[in-house]
C-alpha cells in the first residue's frame, strides 16, 4: 500500500486559537478574525445565521402556539429538523463520501470508512451514525428546540427587542454564543471523558476514529441530553428567539462541519471553501487531547491542548 496516500492531508503549520485571547492582542488580527474570511463570522457563523432565520420566520409557527406543550406540534418541529439533517447532512455525506467529488484532497484521513465494520450497529459506520442521529440526536434537539418556544411563550425566557439592543445582539451573535458553547462544550466534554461515563456513554461517539459528516451527532442520548442543555443558559440570559434558534442551529448542524473529515470542501474547479476542524479531528484520533474547539485556548489552559506538532514532523 502506498505509504504517502495513508498519511492524509495534514497542515504544515501548528495549530493556533482565535485571536481573541492572545496575549499580547492584536488588534488588526481580531478584526480580521471577526469580519473577513475565513474567520469566526465568514463563512459558517454567517450561514447559520441566515439559516436560523430562515428557520425561525419561514418554518416555525408564531410563539403563542408553544403555550402549552402539543403532540402535533412537537411532530410538525421534529420532521422539519429532520428533513433539514437530510437535506444538509445528507447533501455534505453524498458529495464528499458516495460521489467524491475531491477525493481524497484535504481529507485528513486518506482511507474512506469501510463499507463492513462490526465495531458499528448494522455493521457499517454510516447507517450506526444516522441511526444514532434520526432516534437519539433530532428527537433530543427538538425537545430542547420546543422547550425553548414554550419558556418564550411563558416568559420563562426574557424577550428582547433586536433593533432596538443592536449592540447587545451582535455582542451575542459575534462573541458570547460562539464563545459560550465553546465553554459548555468542554465542560461536558471533559465530564463525558471520565472512564466510569465514557464506557457507558461517550464510547458511542468515539467509535468514529474516521468520522464523517454523520458521525456529528452519533452520541448516546445521555450526551445528546446534555449536549443540548447548553441552550439553557437563556433561562439567565434576556435573548430573542431567533438567537436561541441561531444557537440550536450551530449545536445541531455545526456537527456535520466539525465531523466532515475534510479541512477544505470543493465548491468549483479550483476553489475551495474552509470548513477544516483539524483540532476535532486529532481528538477523534488520540481520546485525550483537544476536548474543545479552537476560538478560546481552553485545551492550553487545562494542558489538553494536541497542536499537531506531532502530524507534522512524521508527514
Ligand atoms: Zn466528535
Ligand atoms: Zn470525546
Amino acid at each position: 500500500m502506498n505509504k504517502k496516500r495513508n498519511t492524509g492531508w495534514k497542515p504544515d503549520y501548528k495549530l493556533q486559537f482565535s485571536p481573541i485571547f492572545s496575549d499580547p492582542l492584536n488588534f488588526i488580527k481580531i478584526i480580521k478574525y471577526l469580519f473577513f474570511y475565513p474567520g469566526l463570522i465568514v463563512p459558517w457563523n454567517l450561514f447559520f445565521l441566515i439559516l436560523s432565520a430562515i428557520i425561525f420566520y419561514l418554518l416555525t409557527p408564531e410563539i403563542e402556539n408553544f403555550y402549552y406543550f402539543n403532540y402535533k406540534l412537537y411532530l410538525l418541529i421534529f420532521f422539519r429538523n429532520l428533513l433539514l439533517i437530510v437535506c444538509i447532512w445528507g447533501l455534505l455525506h453524498f458529495l464528499l463520501y458516495n460521489l467524491k467529488i475531491q477525493n481524497e484532497e484535504y481529507k485528513y484521513n486518506s482511507e474512506f470508512p469501510k463499507s463492513k465494520n462490526k465495531v458499528f450497529l448494522f455493521n457499517n459506520q454510516t447507517y450506526d451514525n444516522i441511526f444514532f442521529t434520526i432516534f437519539s440526536g433530532v428527537p433530543i434537539w427538538t425537545a430542547y428546540e420546543y422547550f425553548s418556544y414554550y419558556c418564550f411563550a411563558n416568559d420563562y425566557f426574557q424577550s428582547i427587542s433586536l433593533v432596538s439592543n443592536p449592540i447587545y445582539t451582535i455582542f451575542l451573535i459575534v462573541l458570547f454564543i460562539p464563545v459560550y458553547h465553546e465553554i459548555h462544550f468542554y465542560l461536558i466534554h471533559r465530564l463525558i471523558h471520565i472512564k466510569s461515563i465514557y464506557k457507558y456513554v461517550h464510547y458511542v461517539h468515539h467509535k468514529n476514529i474516521n468520522p464523517g459528516p454523520w458521525s456529528g451527532l452519533a452520541m448516546h442520548p445521555i450526551e445528546h441530553i446534555l449536549y443540548f442543555s447548553g441552550v439553557l443558559v437563556f433561562l439567565l440570559l434576556p435573548s430573542h428567539p431567533l438567537l436561541v434558534v441561531f444557537f440550536i442551529t450551530r449545536a445541531s448542524i455545526g456537527p456535520a462541519l466539525t465531523h466532515s473529515g475534510f479541512d477544505k470542501i470543493l465548491i468549483n474547479d479550483n476553489n475551495f471553501l474552509e470548513a477544516g476542524h483539524y483540532q476535532h479531528y486529532l481528538h477523534h484520533k488520540y481520546f485525550n487531547c483537544n476536548f474543545g474547539d479552537i476560538i478560546i485556548p481552553i485545551d492550553k489552559w487545562f494542558g489538553t491542548f494536541n497542536d499537531g506538532s506531532a502530524e507534522i514532523k512524521n508527514k
